[in-house]
């Protein structure tokens, strides 16, 4: 069986000697366990934080670890009266060809959503981030100016398009020509801005004339810095993610944001996805019902085989996906 195990801890931008590809021996499901045949991985960016030894909402991976994460895989052998052979599972696992696991760790998944992969992307962990960090804390309303950072990855994507078919003004911004078009062209973005192209405070200036009223913030650093002066009064920041950081070796110093915060009233609110995991099924049951009806739109970029996940993974830091970033192991 073949794993991607953490070999050190990175130092900056992950490198691939970071990584072991080691061989092990499959064992045979016990009593209430399952072996299961991995199909499709998802690459996320919060991996990076967990490659480091530093206390967090999610333990750090030991080194020689396996990596995991968000897994579709496929039983091959079951001793679990729940799951029979060849049903569809989704788990937080291993990034190996096979695993071994408890039948209670993972979930069978609704084969009626095609393709499968969006139980990966909008209608899986992406989706949900998207949806509870921009309804919850966001709450953007009719007529009002969101700002959408990491605009065509996974979750920016996402939040873009709810707080369209909740009636707002949509900025996003992203690092390539051909995403902000996607934005604009594809997902109904009112505007794109190219933020390794254009300066990214006079754009704001230009695409927000009446200021802006949500701040959802995947990416943090410089792009953040040039949002904050343009905050309405009672702003909302969902800060969902900090990627421009993820690589840093020293702690950045930036404009504060308190004197900003106090004169609009702003609300700036870190949360995980994890804080809503008893509200699943509300925003499963939105996101499903808004796909189905058109509403949303999604792309992922699929890198096939289990030998490029690593290189998948470091390709976010990088940009080159549009969409959910997710890795093809097998068939099903
Ligand atoms: P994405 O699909 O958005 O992929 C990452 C994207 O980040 C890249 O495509 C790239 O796009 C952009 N990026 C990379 N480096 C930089 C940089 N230095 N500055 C600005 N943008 C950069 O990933 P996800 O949608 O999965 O995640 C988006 C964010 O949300 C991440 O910060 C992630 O950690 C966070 N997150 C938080 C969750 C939570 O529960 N709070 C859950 C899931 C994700 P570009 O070409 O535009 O630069």
């Amino acid at each position: 069986n073949e794993q991607i195990q953490l070999a050190r801890r990175p130092v900056g931008t992950p490198v691939m000697e970071d990584f072991a590809f080691v061989e092990a021996p499959i064992a045979s499901p016990e009593d209430g366990e399952l072996l299961v045949r991995t199909v499709y991985v998802s690459v996320d960016p919060y991996l990076r934080g967990r490659m480091q030894d530093a206390k967090s909402y999610i333990p750090p991976f030991q080194l020689g670890e396996v990596i995991s994460s968000g897994v579709i895989a496929q039983v091959v052998e079951s001793k679990s009266d729940q799951f029979t052979k060849g049903d569809l599972v989704l788990g937080a696992l291993g990034w190996q060809r096979y695993t071994i696991t408890r039948a209670e760790a993972v979930r069978k998944i609704d084969a009626s959503i095609e393709p499968v992969t969006l139980h990966l992307s909008m209608l899986g962990m992406t989706g949900l981030t998207a949806y509870f960090g921009l309804l919850d804390i966001g709450q953007p309303k009719e007529g009002e100016t969101v700002v959408v950072s990491g605009a065509a990855g996974a979750v920016g994507s996402t939040v873009g398009q709810i707080a369209k078919i909740h009636g707002a003004r949509v900025v996003g911004i992203a690092g390539t020509a051909e995403k902000c078009d996607y934005l604009t062209e594809q997902l109904g973005f009112d505007v794109a801005i190219n933020y390794k192209e254009e300066e990214v405070k006079a754009a704001l200036r230009e695409a927000c004339p009446d200021g802006i009223d949500v701040y959802f913030d995947n990416v943090g650093g410089t792009i953040s810095d040039a949002v904050f002066p343009l905050l309405n009064k009672f702003a909302r920041i969902p800060v969902c993610g900090a990627i421009s950081s993820y690589n840093n070796t020293e702690v950045e110093m930036g404009p504060r944001v308190q004197t900003v915060l106090i004169k609009t009233s702003a609300l700036m609110k870190g949360f995980t996805v994890g804080d809503y995991s008893d509200r699943y099924g509300e925003g499963l049951t939105a996101l499903t019902t808004w796909y189905k009806e058109g509403k949303l739109k999604y792309e992922e970029t699929i890198t096939e085989g289990f030998d490029h996940i690593i290189d998948a993974f470091l390709d976010l830091f990088k940009g080159a996906n549009l969409g959910k970033s997710i890795v093809k192991v097998s068939e099903i």
